[in-house]
């Protein structure tokens, strides 16, 4: 019984959305990136509920019996899919069209969005754009953000980054309070690769776990691959000075230029955002013509040195997860600030 409402279900769709006749969203005529195309359905225009929630910063929760629970403000809206019901505020409201899955989305009509979200939508038949009207600053802020979230991730698309976690395997690197920087290391590079992969970069992994690699196996990797750019993760020891912290950048200063980007430019946006993002003390950018990864990849390259293991407080940052994503997400901010300007000498 179940198969066959499944199977009217699956044909009743298949047979109403149309993404033939495309619709344009846009918020005060601007673009408005989404992460899969609005779509017809009944007539009515669908658009994916996750980021207008990012955008309006209401609380939505998936349950696994399909029901869409949206908290907005003072209201509570239970969105069941496919239903053309849905209760607010302890209220059941009739819609023309429900939600629905749709390549793996959750699919809502704009007309649930004038009525809930308080925005004005005006719909213009010709040139078949929807264009939502937002007056709050605050919004249109997260709206350029959001967007920028879901557009950019294709501008990335083709770049090729090699992570290298620092050490492995036999080879502990610093080692205090039965901390090993290897693992500090390999932490942070996979959060890294994580993010990265989300805007469609492809990451190579100079070693994706506790293994020993040899450092012309990792540049290698980079050369052979021919990628746009090198990052080496490291944690920093100097014995004797606890003392001394913060992060530092090292890279080999030269002239060489690939698509608008030096090794000094990568550091240099890398040690930015780092700072920023981990919110470490800024030791800069340090010139090292000694350092075999650095002298051998035939691609920008930088080693990010992320803090002191020997300074009891950054050891403790540095032993700590969230301390780690902060740090990633630094990397990440730095390895696509410097892809923009290869995108843009491209
Ligand atoms: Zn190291």
């Amino acid at each position: 019984m179940k198969k066959i409402i499944l199977l009217t279900l699956f044909f009743a769709l298949i047979l109403c959305i149309s993404t033939v006749n495309a619709v344009e969203v846009k918020v005060n005529f601007g673009t408005l990136s989404l992460p899969t195309t609005p779509i017809i359905h009944n007539d009515r225009t669908l658009v994916p509920l996750r980021p207008l929630a990012e955008i309006f910063g209401a609380e939505v929760d998936w349950n696994s019996s399909g029901i869409v629970t949206i908290d907005y403000k003072d209201n509570e809206i239970i969105l069941p899919i496919n239903a053309k019901q849905a209760i607010v505020n302890n209220k059941i409201i009739e819609l023309d069209s429900g939600a629905i899955l749709y390549n793996g989305y959750t699919m809502v009509p704009l007309k649930f969005l004038s009525d809930y979200f308080d925005v004005e939508v005006e719909w213009y038949d010709e040139d078949r754009i929807v264009n939502i009207l937002i007056e709050d600053e605050k919004i249109i802020k997260k709206v350029e953000e959001v967007s920028r979230s879901y557009g950019r991730s294709s501008i990335y698309k083709g770049y090729k980054v090699v992570i290298d976690a620092g050490h492995g395997g036999n080879e502990t690197g610093a080692y205090y309070n039965g901390i090993a920087e290897k693992n500090i290391n390999i932490s942070i590079a996979k959060y890294v690769e994580e993010l990265l992969k989300k805007y469609d970069i492809a990451v190579y992994m100079t070693r994706k776990n506790d293994v020993t690699t040899t450092l012309a196996a990792r540049t290698d990797l980079a050369n052979k691959v021919k990628a746009d750019l090198f990052v080496s993760i490291h944690s920093n020891a100097i014995v004797g000075k606890p003392n001394i912290k913060g992060t530092e950048l090292l890279y080999k200063d030269n002239y060489l230029l690939k698509k608008g980007v030096t090794n000094k430019i990568l550091a240099n946006n890398l040690q930015k955002s780092v700072v920023k993002s981990a919110g470490t003390f800024d030791k800069g950018l340090i010139n090292r013509t000694n350092l075999f990864v650095l002298n051998h990849a035939n691609m920008p390259a930088a080693l990010v040195e992320v803090g002191y293991m020997t300074n009891e407080t950054e050891l403790k940052k540095l032993n700590s997860d969230s301390f780690r994503k902060k740090v990633a997400e630094g990397i990440v901010d730095g390895i696509l600030k410097t892809l923009d300007i290869m995108i843009d000498n491209e």
